[in-house]
This record gives C-alpha cells, structure tokens and sequence, in this order.
C-alpha cells in the first residue's frame, strides 16, 4: 500500500511515522508513506497557497490551484482507490472504515489548514471525506496521521502475533477483555484467578464473558451483542 499526504506542515509527521509499528511496516515494506509539501505546488514566487474568503469574513481558505497541481502530479504516476480530504463533518471514522481502507492499493490523504480547502477541491477532485470525531482541528495533520494508523496496523505483516489486530476492541462488535500482567499481586491487588488457572478454554470463556459485559456497559451499541 501508498499513502500520499499532502499538507503545509510536513514536518508534523515526523513523529508518528518515524516510530513504532508505522515505522515498522514501512521498514518492512508492508507500506509507502510518502508527505507533500503543498507550497511546492503554489503558483507564486511568495509559496502562498491560501487567500482572504470571497465574501469576507475572518480565516482564510487553501486555493484550489496548488492542490489540484499535487494530485494531478500524483495521479499522472499511478492509480489511487481514493481521494481523502480530512474534514470535521466527513463520514465518522470507525473501525470498519479503517478495516475497509487497510484493503486498498493506494491512498491520497489531504489535510486542510485554516478555514479549509475551497469547495471547489471538494466537489472536483475529492472523492471521500473522513472525520476523526466531532471536534474541531487546526489542522488536518494530526487527523490524517490517526487515519494512517488506524491503517496500516491492519495490513497482513504488519503487526504480529502478540499485537494481532484481531484481539482488539471494535474487531468483532465488542469491546477487548481487560488485560494484566506480572506481579499477580500488587499493593493488595489480585488478577482474577482464572487468569492464573492454565485453563485455556475456562480463560477464554471468562475473557468473552468480560467483553459482553464491558460492551453493553460502555458501549451497547455495538453489533457484538446482538
Ligand atoms: N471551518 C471548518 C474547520 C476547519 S479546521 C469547519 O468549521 O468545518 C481546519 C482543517 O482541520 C480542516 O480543513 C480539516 O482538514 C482539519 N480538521 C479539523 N477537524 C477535523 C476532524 N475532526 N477530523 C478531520 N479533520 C479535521
């Protein structure tokens, strides 16, 4: 898989991707994660690539110019399943669009900045727009960068046993059992003893049980249930 992103802050994703399983499964080769400077597409000698709202009003908006220049670019090399604009009132992103999006070849992700993009990006060159929740970003960095994660740890290789993706919340309509480890007895605080027992088949019942029951506390919306 190829993510493109395409962004005015390149660098804020040095953290995320340089560490851990996105690092990983791009040192695997399991994924290409490729960022783009917007300005390197702005049709000014200044790299601007927003201006004031037609209209008025405060904040400005990224030109449609630049951004239609970027993916044009990265059209003309190769095929992308989808065009992703990362934008507050986009479709809520959920477990299954992840599951959905791990599937694809290639990935365009644009990140808004400002009051956003022109509407004119929307409409002609955008062909799916993701929300990370209902709450206002300054940017769409740090939502693309949850996108991306959410991803990429779902691609065969790329995580492995201990992490396997399937033993998660959400995976399979419930919420993931709770977890301990070493010492069985802290400060006075016991692991419950089934976990301690040796009985496989006695621990996954209890762990099931645990996930329904933590579903319908905290989430009984969930398709697990039913
Ligand atoms: N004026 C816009 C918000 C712009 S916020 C509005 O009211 O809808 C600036 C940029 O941050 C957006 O263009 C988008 O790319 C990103 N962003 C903000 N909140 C986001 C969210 N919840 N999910 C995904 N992207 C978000």
């Amino acid at each position: 898989m190829r993510i493109d992103i395409i962004t005015v802050l390149p660098e804020m994703f040095k953290g995320p991707f340089d560490q851990s399983i996105l690092k990983r499964a791009q040192t695997k080769g399991v994924v290409e994660l490729v960022v783009h400077n917007l300005r390197e597409y702005s049709v000014d000698k200044h790299r601007h690539v927003d201006d004031y709202a037609f209209g008025g009003g405060a904040g400005m908006v990224m030109m449609v110019e630049p951004i239609h220049r970027c993916i044009e670019k990265l059209k003309s090399e190769r095929n992308y399943d989808e065009v992703i604009y990362m934008s507050p009132d986009g479709e809520l992103l959920g477990q299954q669009l992840a599951n959905q999006l791990s599937l694809k070849g290639n990935l365009i992700m644009l990140c808004g900045h400002y009051k956003g993009v022109d509407e004119r990006v929307r409409q002609h060159l955008i062909t799916k727009e993701i929300s990370i929740g209902d709450y206002v970003l300054s940017g769409g960095e740090l939502a693309a960068a949850v996108l991306t994660d959410s991803i990429v740890r779902l691609i065969p290789g790329v995580l492995n046993d201990e992490t396997s993706a399937l033993t998660d919340s959400f995976q399979d309509g419930l919420i993931a059992p709770p977890v301990y480890t070493r010492p069985d007895l802290y400060n006075g605080w016991q692991v419950p003893e089934i976990l301690l027992s040796g009985h496989e088949k006695k621990i996954n019942e209890w762990r099931y049980e645990q996930a329904l029951e933590r579903t319908k506390q905290r989430r009984p919306n969930l398709s697990g249930l039913n």
